[in-house]
């Protein structure tokens, strides 16, 4: 299901970063889930605030950032949150997602699931902000997916994260797992197939966002 060539890719673009082997994706030791969410959620907005900077844009942090349970999330433009799934919502310009299904995430994959399905949310907040355009919505995933890649290097390479050995497995398999599905996350016509997901990834890791 994951092929293996792309994690060896990635697995070298971790290891020519220098990377050593602490505990996790994380600068802390042991870090909860809510830590996780915290610090991805925080480290995510400064990121992409710098690059606002940098391009003499002013980045518009988002409006809220909302757990839920089940059925019992907030709706979006009249639409209603689903279970099992993480959104950005641009008419509220807010990224909700669902805990219990996050954390279950977390305790099965690793923490990298937190690093990846975050950033890929932000990332739709970006392209919000820029007013980015797709014909298709897997473009825009594909991109979302880019940028989660592109985030990731640049926090691990300015040491805000440090990646563990099998922190790049966990985000690959992550990506198969991952999604917004307000449409059918398992459709790859969606998101992409896990395949172009890695790939994307893969691309914004190696190339940074500029690359997307
Ligand atoms: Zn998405």
């Amino acid at each position: 299901m994951i092929p293996r060539p792309l994690i060896v890719v990635l697995a070298l673009v971790l290891a020519a970063c220098g990377l050593t082997r602490p505990p996790s994706m994380d600068a802390a030791e042991e870090d909860s889930f809510e830590d996780d969410v915290r610090t991805a959620r925080t480290l995510t907005e400064e990121f992409w605030k710098q690059q606002f900077d940098r391009l003499g844009e002013t980045y518009r942090p988002i409006a809220d950032f909302i757990p839920y349970s089940g059925t019992s999330g907030p709706s979006c433009g009249g639409e209603p949150s689903v279970p099992n799934n993480a959104f950005y919502c641009p008419v509220g310009h807010f990224i909700a997602y669902d805990q219990d299904w996050m954390e279950a995430l977390w305790n099965e994959m690793g923490d990298g699931s937190v690093y990846l399905i975050i950033p890929h949310e932000f990332g739709h907040s970006v392209q919000a902000q820029l007013g980015t355009g797709f014909e298709l919505n897997v473009q825009m995933e594909l991109q979302a997916d880019c940028y989660a890649g592109g985030t990731l290097s640049a926090l691990v390479n300015s040491g805000a994260l440090t990646a563990q050995p099998g922190d790049e497995n966990e985000l690959l398999l992550s990506l198969a797992a991952a999604g917004d599905p307000t449409d059918d996350w398992l459709n790859p016509a969606a998101h992409g197939t896990a395949e172009q997901r890695q790939q994307a990834f893969v691309q914004g890791y190696r190339g940074g966002v500029g690359a997307c």
